[in-house]
């Protein structure tokens, strides 16, 4: 870009990151602008440069408002970005040049008949932010004829100056926040492909983890394939930055052994203890340093404290459940905002023949013993892990996959 020219950029805010000691800051920074530049590339948007500028990252730069607004709208998409704003950038002189320039910005753009200028400063120029927003706001009432109301404005005019640089805007769009993925390691989630696993992994990707995904196949190839397009939906939207894997683990004939001979209340807690069992192999082979579900405490009979206490002994490694807290109203209502409801309510459930009742309460000594008469080794447990197919999401073909399977509720 050559001096003193003006251009379209994307201004990105972060809160989180800022706050962080100056090393820990600087990493992160990294890690959010490589983010962002995957985010783009994924998404055919061009850039001239992606820099960092006194605690903002600008995205540089475009032929036209359009463009920038379609890059916005992405970044918005990248975890640890709290806002984007497609902006238009000016180099200025002095307070009366950037007043200038300011106002033939906003003139023709102002809709409605009050509005506000909000005006910020970093840096350390002449001026404040309070002379610039006056002097603006005057200028613009002269020119416009409208009147100027902070408290309930139609239109908002926002300048940003970061040293010579000024940026114009009136759009902010609202990105998730938290931190950039990378930032934390590795975390295996169980993924149903139910509307809870998906918002599960998306609170930890939001939180910096880089998510790996293990399904356990009890229903068969439609069933996996709608699961792998509940995987896409959210790795498309919000897996920018890493290279996710969904790891297919063939569980059919440990389901139908354990339909065989566990009693039926136990079935659910002791294929869930299984899928632990299996899941610790697998996260440890991928160095994942924790395991995760989509369980909310007392959601359904096998999710009360006392089944996710047993359920827990059988995993090596720290199990997470990031909705732990969360109403099913307000799970669904996210999975509806991340964009992977609509997929997830095709993913076929897959009933446990027999099991209706679920023991509530269960007791490890009695789990411990239906166990050993099923007699499950690791050995075959490890194999599985061995044979299992993995995915790496991002290189789906979509259009294959999504095919719908009917919809059957388990209340387990
Ligand atoms: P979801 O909406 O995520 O399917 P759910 O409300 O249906 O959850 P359960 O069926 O009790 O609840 O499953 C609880 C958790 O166990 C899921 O969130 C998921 O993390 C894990 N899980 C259940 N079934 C499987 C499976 N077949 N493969 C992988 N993980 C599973
Ligand atoms: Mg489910």
């Amino acid at each position: 870009m050559r001096a003193g020219s003006s251009s379209w950029v994307v201004l990105v805010r972060y809160g989180e990151i800022g706050i962080k000691g100056e090393a820990t800051r600087a990493r992160m920074e990294k890690l959010l602008v490589k983010n962002i530049k995957d985010a783009l590339a994924r998404s055919s948007l061009d850039y001239v440069r992606v820099a960092r500028l006194y605690g903002r990252v600008v995205v540089e730069s475009y032929r036209s408002e359009e463009e920038a607004e379609s890059a916005a709208s992405t970044i918005a998409r990248v975890m640890g970005v709290v806002s984007s704003s497609p902006a238009y950038r000016v180099e200025y002189g002095d307070l009366e040049e950037l007043v200038d320039k300011a106002e033939a910005f906003f003139r023709n753009r102002i809709r409605g008949s009050r509005f506000a200028v909000r005006a910020r400063r970093s840096g350390s120029e002449a001026f404040t932010s309070m002379d610039l927003a006056r002097l603006l706001g005057e200028k613009l009432r002269g020119s416009t004829g409208l009147s100027v109301d902070l408290e309930n404005p139609d239109y908002t005019a926002y300048v940003e100056v970061r040293g010579k640089n000024a940026f114009l805007y009136d759009s902010i769009i609202r990105g998730p926040g938290g931190l950039p993925i990378g930032s934390e390691g590795r975390v295996l989630v169980l993924f149903s492909g139910g509307i809870d696993s998906p918002v599960a992994s998306w609170y930890l990707m939001k939180r910096g983890c880089k998510t790996d995904f293990v399904l356990f196949d009890l229903g068969g190839e439609d069933q996996v394939n709608s699961v792998l397009a509940v995987a896409y939906a959210l790795v498309s939207r919000w897996g920018y930055g890493y290279n996710p894997v969904m790891y297919v683990v063939d569980f059919r004939e440990v389901a139908t052994r354990i339909v065989a001979s566990v009693p039926e209340e136990y079935i659910v807690i002791i294929l869930r203890r299984l899928m632990m069992r299996t899941a610790s192999i697998l996260a440890e082979k991928i160095k994942a340093k924790a395991i995760a579900t989509g369980e909310s405490l007392g959601q359904v009979a096998s999710q009360t404290l006392d089944n996710m206490y047993v359920i827990d002994r059988a995993s090596k490694l720290p199990v997470l459940r990031p909705l732990v807290g969360f109403d099913k109203e307000e799970i669904t209502s996210m999975a509806r905002s991340i964009g992977t409801y609509e997929y997830s309510v095709k993913v076929r459930e897959y009933c446990l023949l027999g099991a209706r009742k679920v023991v509530t309460h269960s007791n490890i000594d009695r789990v411990s013993r239906i166990e050993r008469q099923l007699g499950i080794i690791d050995r075959e447990l490890e194999e599985l892990v061995e044979r299992a197919r993995s995915i790496r999401i991002w290189n789906l073909e979509i259009e294959e996959l999504g095919r719908e399977s009917g919809r059957e509720r388990c209340m387990l």
